[in-house]
């Protein structure tokens, strides 16, 4: 039997696993309830043979490894994060689980709960085939991918090290394509500081904090340079407070997305430049890049065209790609110069929004697509 016709086999086991994740909903703020998530994977990863290594955190998440094979030269990483972007409760209110047209909605499905099951079934088929590979395979669940991946990074970028194959199981693309770029992130906090002053009987001796930050979000918003791949966007903006007082703080939230490494030093040193406009203010910028672009180079080229061989034979069938404008833990592994291919989840659509759902029917197939890697790398 194919892999492919094993896993199709398997779908309403998968399907029935997914359900029962998706479920235990897990905002990258509610430690416990990532923890459950985690839990969770602990135990299935025992029962499929691996040695479960907890990675324990304050205050998020603790990360999970599953580890196969140990010891074996040239491992292969399976990278996914448990984290969602949806408020528990999201299950109860805006987004249950249903069915619908061949779709499964709910909060966290296509980012990156299908994933986790895609990739736990690959290795179940693998195992019930007797093809699992003799080298190692790390399989790391993370906690903290929405929020920046802080906790994380260390851990990933250690357990990348040396490894043939970063797979990145973030959702593909809405036509199932791969991710073979992704934008470098950033962001920055600017904070001004004026003095404040009755609004009408002393109003020349304030200097308006909200006044000097209105300066700097139209400076920063005209980085934005679609043809290089730079965007700025001022997404949050607070200051003052009532009318009648000129206000003496402000500050605003940005967010820096990047196409290439060699705009990221000149883009934190354009907000670092930012000097104050009106006499008397002060100005404060915190912040940097979060996540280096991962670039669509050579090297990245050839992996896919390693993956659409192993698709080919086992599948029929290749796998276009195309670049996305989010980040992703991709960044980092691609940043150390291992190997890495993102984009190998479920096809779906909706992320981070109360649609968001797969494609049932792209299970089986993107399962498939990562045990046939995993066998054949
Ligand atoms: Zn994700």
């Amino acid at each position: 039997m194919t892999l492919l016709r094993a896993l199709e086999h398997a779908l309403p086991h998968t399907l029935e696993h997914l359900e029962r994740i998706v479920a235990l909903e897990s905002p990258t703020n509610d430690k416990a309830a990532v923890d459950a998530v985690g839990a969770d994977h602990q135990a299935t990863l025992r029962a499929l043979g691996a040695t479960v290594t907890v990675f324990p955190q304050a205050n998020v998440g603790d990360h999970v490894l599953g580890t196969f094979n140990p010891g074996q030269r040239e491992p292969l990483l399976l990278l996914m994060h448990m984290d969602t972007v949806h408020p528990v409760g999201s299950l109860l209110s805006a987004m249950p689980i249903r069915h619908a047209d061949g779709k499964l909605y709910g909060p966290g499905v296509c980012d990156m709960k299908a994933s986790h099951v895609i990739a736990l079934s690959a290795i179940r088929a693998l195992l019930e085939a007797d093809a699992f590979p003799t080298r190692e395979v790390r399989v790391l669940f993370t906690s903290d991918e929405e929020t920046g991946s802080r906790t994380s990074r260390a851990l990933i970028e250690r357990l990348a090290e040396g490894c043939a194959l970063a797979m990145v199981m973030e959702p593909a693309l809405a036509n199932g394509a791969l991710k073979s770029a992704r934008k470098g992130t950033g962001l920055f906090t600017v904070r001004a500081t004026g003095r404040a002053a009755h609004a009408g009987g002393d109003h020349e001796k304030g200097i308006n904090a909200i006044e000097e930050l209105a300066h700097h979000v139209l400076a920063v918003q005209r980085w934005t340079d679609y043809a290089r791949g730079i965007t700025v966007s001022v997404g949050d903006i607070r200051g003052g407070g009532v009318t009648n007082v000129v206000p003496d703080s402000a500050y605003f939230r940005t967010d820096l997305r990047i196409a290439r490494s060699a705009d990221g030093p000149e883009m934190v040193e354009r907000f670092k430049g930012l000097r104050p406009v009106l006499a008397g203010a002060s100005l404060t910028v915190e912040g940097g890049l979060n996540r280096p672009p991962m670039e669509c180079d050579a090297g990245r080229l050839a992996t896919i065209e390693k993956i659409n061989a192993i698709a080919q034979h086992e599948l029929g069938r290749v796998f276009a790609h195309a670049p996305s404008g989010g980040g992703s833990d991709a960044s980092f592994t691609a940043g150390m110069g291992v190997p890495t291919m993102d984009g190998l989840g479920a096809i779906g659509d909706g992320m981070h929004a109360s649609h968001e759902h797969i494609l049932i029917e792209s299970l089986p197939e993107r399962a498939a697509l990562c045990a046939a890697m995993l066998r054949d790398w």
